[in-house]
């Protein structure tokens, strides 16, 4: 079996409810979304180099975990699977036998961070798999993503009823962040929320304000710390 990863490295996770840990990352080549790239608004994806299946090496299961462990020799590392879109295609299939293999391996020696984080787009199906642990995204209208978004996912997420698992809404506009808060209402959320403004199109102040006003259940403001230390560089 073969994967189409883009990179391996280490660093800090950058957002949501494991910012801070040490994680090496997996990021997977190719997703079929187009995030924010709507009629006279652009892209804004932070992986635009990592879209395409082209821009990935096709590598082996044995030669992706050897990777993981030159960074984490000692297996205390969280593990995230990243993209584009981990579970998009024969993406799925490895991040499966890579996190499979991570977990028998941590369980089995008494190793933090079993189960591997998927950074996943909201279009894939999620599974009920233990050896996961999902930061699913659910695309919103400034987006002009949000009809390829599986709704599905919400059932399983509530099954699944894992504490580390969190839902990611980027927001755009005052416009993005009223439809989540229908969206938590509808799908009567459980799960971490975070909220994520889109950088130089909402300030992350004024969604601090809306969050308090509306104060969904188990909410919090995500800002990707790697930005903060590093800038917009690749591979931190
Ligand atoms: S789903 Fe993620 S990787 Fe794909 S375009 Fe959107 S932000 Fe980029």
């Amino acid at each position: 079996m073969f994967g189409k990863i883009h990179e391996i490295y280490s660093s800090i996770s950058g957002e949501g409810i494991s910012q801070g840990i040490p994680t090496v990352f997996v990021r997977f080549a190719g997703c079929s979304l187009r995030c924010g790239k709507t009629e006279n608004r652009a892209l804004w994806c932070d992986t635009p180099y990592a879209l395409g299946p082209y821009q990935g090496e096709s590598l082996s299961i044995s030669s992706i975990l050897k990777s993981i462990e030159t960074y984490d020799k000692d297996h205390g590392f969280q593990i995230l699977l990243t993209g584009g879109e981990p579970l998009e295609g024969k993406n799925r299939d490895m991040s499966v036998a890579i996190a499979q293999s991570i977990f028998q391996f941590r369980n089995a020696n008494g190793k933090p961070y079993p189960a591997s984080r998927v950074e996943t787009n909201g279009s894939e199906k999620i599974t009920l798999d233990p050896f996961f642990v999902f930061t699913m995204d659910y695309k919103l209208p400034g987006s002009g993503m949000e009809e390829r978004m599986d709704a599905e996912n919400f059932e399983i997420l509530e099954k699944r009823h894992n504490s580390l698992d969190e839902i990611k809404f980027v927001v755009r506009d005052r416009i993005d962040f009223e439809r989540s808060i229908e969206v938590i209402r509808e799908q009567k959320i459980q799960t971490n929320i975070l909220y994520s403004p889109v950088h130089g199109e909402v300030d992350a102040k004024e969604l601090v304000e809306w969050i308090k006003i509306d104060n969904p259940p188990k909410c919090r403001l995500s800002l990707q710390i790697h930005k903060v230390l590093w800038g917009n560089q690749k591979g931190v």
